[in-house]
């Protein structure tokens, strides 16, 4: 544990906490939300208004910036947060989660994985050794160990073996990140949905020690009921006084419910991206702009919300600059919908603090269930 990366719990709420992550970069304000800069980018976000909807750190993606720009580019113009222009906190995932989502021809050994790029075919290698490397010159403050994301299904054999895997290589990514004052390396608990393989995971990362852990191999396809079955166990399992993160989680109400089991820090690229398609994510649940029910509506997607989208435009604007493939209609409904993700976290942060985090899910899920506005 450095001294200048550490985490401090200020309440709890049955299982929920918050407190805050503080790295040498500024804060992190939990339970946080952490945007998706995939290719060192929040797609249609400027930085400063990404930071302007509340995020205290961005997420970037190892595998996408290894391929392009290349890490030792990004380290030579001075690493990534001087490259995208956000000075705040950067987490990096270790690659290994894309690298078996989106590159061909894959083979995995004991040793790490070797893949062929997306982009141009050309044939790279990541290891928990090489993955620890490039996420030191991009720079990043939290960075996770490389592992193997568990497919879903996967049998118990499947899933402990793979969970095994993952746990000699996050021995070798602690070995590989060294001492690096101020940045911190977290442990990643995998077991899929078996409850004996996460107790397994979870022990054995905990005699290696980290300075936070996340639960991974979930939202892979097992649906919000089997998650929230592994959700109420699993961060129990996990050091209280380390930052629990939930990868790529999620909707909402995903998100409600994790905190609700003791889950800190998540990132998703669902507000985003829907952003890009249409889709708004608002009190009222999603909201599908595309809908020729809004051609004619001058109200404001949401009255309540202080966002440039909400508070300057129609839905009647909203849904033509839409239809007629405007840029600014991605930019404005990502603007909504992290600037949504963020009042959400902030209203879970004060219920947690002020003891009311349960009559705060009720009138979540109540607003949820009332559905969109009528009509006009
Ligand atoms: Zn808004």
């Amino acid at each position: 544990m450095t001294a200048s990366f550490r985490f401090t719990m200020s309440a709890t709420d049955g299982a929920a906490r918050t407190g805050t992550v503080h790295t040498p970069r500024g804060d992190i304000r939990t339970p946080a939300f952490m945007p998706v800069g995939t290719a060192a980018t929040v797609k249609a976000m400027m930085p400063e208004s990404v930071r302007a909807t509340g995020a205290d750190i961005l997420l970037g993606n190892t595998y996408h910036l290894m391929l392009r720009p290349g890490a030792e580019r990004v380290a030579r113009l001075g690493g990534l947060h001087r490259f995208m222009n956000w000075e705040r906190p950067i987490l990096t995932d270790s690659g290994g989660f894309q690298v078996m989502s989106l590159a061909g021809l894959r083979k995995l050994t004991e040793e790490g994985v070797r893949f062929k790029s997306h982009i141009d075919g050309s044939v790279h290698h990541l290891s928990p050794e090489s993955s620890m490397e490039i996420q030191r010159l991009l720079g990043s403050d939290i960075v996770m160990c490389f592992d193997e994301c568990t497919p879903h299904p996967a049998t118990e054999p499947v899933a402990a073996e793979s969970m095994r895997l993952s746990m000699r290589w996050a021995l070798r990514s602690r070995e590989a990140f060294g001492d690096r004052p101020g940045h911190a390396l977290f442990g990643i608990q995998q077991g899929s949905v078996f409850r004996d393989l996460r107790e397994e995971s979870a022990e054995k990362l905990r005699a290696i020690g980290f300075e936070g852990y996340a639960i991974g191999g979930l939202a892979v396809g097992e649906g919000q009921e089997a998650m929230f079955g592994v959700l109420d166990y699993a961060p129990g399992m996990l050091p209280e006084d380390r930052p629990r993160y939930l990868m790529g989680v999620g909707k909402p109400d995903d998100i409600v419910g994790a905190v609700q089991r003791g889950v800190d820090m998540f990132d998703c690229v669902l507000p985003s991206r829907s952003g890009r398609t249409g889709q708004a994510l608002t009190r009222f649940g999603a909201v599908n702009i595309k809908n020729a029910r809004h051609l004619d509506d001058p109200r404001p997607l949401d009255p309540e919300c202080s966002c440039p989208a909400c508070s300057q435009y129609s839905r009647a604007y909203l849904h033509h600059v839409f239809k007629a493939g405007e840029i600014l209609s991605s930019m404005l409904l990502t603007w909504h919908n992290l600037h949504y993700y963020q009042e959400l976290m902030q209203g879970l942060r004060d219920a947690i603090s002020a003891g009311t985090l349960e009559d705060f899910a009720r009138a979540f899920h109540a607003r949820r269930a009332e559905g969109d506005v009528e009509p006009l």
